[in-house]
């Protein structure tokens, strides 16, 4: 299989095509971690080489299994891209490294090839994940910590060798633009929620122009309840027609157009033919009219809105993307 990829700011290859490990919804875990541990093998069998996970997924170790045991027989330590993020609870700078350095004994690594503050909001310190108070809100840091702060610890784990490169996710232009401006060690990659109802054009000029790399998060639209409510982007007969054409699925279709635009992807899959499925796009291409059909569908459509802060200054999702 071929394995496109994006150059970082730091010279670094990033596969274009990733394998999303997170739980499907906000605050959901699995039942059991076994179906991720099974499709990272299969993934890596596959032809993956680029594997999106997080602490607060609460599978690290499961992939960490995984990747044990393909790395040094089926594939290298220095072929596979490996991505991590730091959790809300875990904003206080003296909280970055250890949480860094528990991600990689969970995953059995000894460095990071990317590390992502995983949301601009901090919440209160812990090992709650989702702390909330009686009325469902999130309990946020007090004081708070501005994401600049913990913004620099995570450039001290750049510097410690720990992560290879660093970036932001959820960040909208204006946070990002904040990051670019006053970082020591400006942002690699911002990951945000991206698919045909959500186009995210504005962000994606942003990105180009301070050679920041776009990674589309549910870029499926993640089909089903926890999603759009069924009004899945795969289903437009827009996409059902373009897919048609080129004797391709819809989803293939949703993931081409992304990869075509420079975005790179992580869709979710713990069914292996879908893995696969998944993996098929890189052998066609989209006419450029073909691109703006697609584009056109644009929605604004989130799904992953992390309501429970939405009170906070720095909650993303009223500013532009
Ligand atoms: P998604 O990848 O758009 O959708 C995943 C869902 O689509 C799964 O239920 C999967 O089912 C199904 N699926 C996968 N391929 C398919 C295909 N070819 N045909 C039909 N159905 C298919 O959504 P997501 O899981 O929300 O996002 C992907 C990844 O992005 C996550 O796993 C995570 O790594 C990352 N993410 C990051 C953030 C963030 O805040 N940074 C937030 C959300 C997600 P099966 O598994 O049953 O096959």
């Amino acid at each position: 299989m071929a394995r496109p990829a994006a150059t970082l700011r730091t010279g670094a290859q990033m596969p274009l095509l990733g394998l999303g490990t997170g739980p499907g919804s906000v605050g959901s875990w699995q039942t059991s971690t076994e179906p991720i541990y099974e499709a990272v093998k299969v993934a890596i069998d596959t032809g993956y080489r680029h594997i999106d996970t997080a602490e607060s997924y609460a599978d690290e170790k499961a992939v960490g299994k995984a990747l044990q045991e393909k790395i040094g027989s089926a594939v290298e330590r220095k072929d596979m891209f490996i991505t991590s993020k730091l959790w809300n609870t875990r904003h206080h700078p003296d909280d970055v490294l250890p949480a860094c350095q528990r991600s990689l004994t969970d995953l059995g690594l000894d460095y990071l090839d990317l590390y992502l503050m995983h949301f601009p909001v901090a919440w209160t310190r812990g090992d709650v994940y989702y702390p909330k108070d009686d009325n469902g809100r999130a309990i946020l840091c007090t004081p708070d910590v501005p994401f600049m702060d913990t913004w620099k610890a995570m450039e001290n784990l750049v510097d410690a060798g720990l992560v290879k490169a660093i970036g932001v996710s959820n960040f909208n232009i204006s946070q990002m633009e904040e990051v670019l401006t006053n970082g020591r060690i400006k942002p690699a990659v911002n990951q945000v929620e991206s698919h045909p109802y959500l186009v995210c054009s504005k962000l994606l000029k942003c990105a180009a122009e301070n050679d920041v790399v776009i990674t589309a998060y549910s870029p499926l639209g993640r089909p089903g309840e926890a999603g759009l409510h069924g009004v899945t982007p795969f289903k437009d007969p827009k996409v059902i027609s373009i897919a048609e054409k080129h004797n391709k699925t819809p989803a293939q279709v949703c993931l081409r157009w992304q990869v075509q635009r420079g975005v790179v992807i992580v869709p979710k899959s713990v069914t292996p033919a879908r893995i696969l499925e998944n993996s098929q796009i890189f052998d066609f291409e989209l006419s450029a009219e073909e691109m703006e059909t697609i584009s056109g569908l644009n929605k604004d459509a989130r799904i992953v809105k992390f309501g429970m802060c939405d009170d906070h200054p720095q909650w993303p999702f009223n500013g532009a993307f």
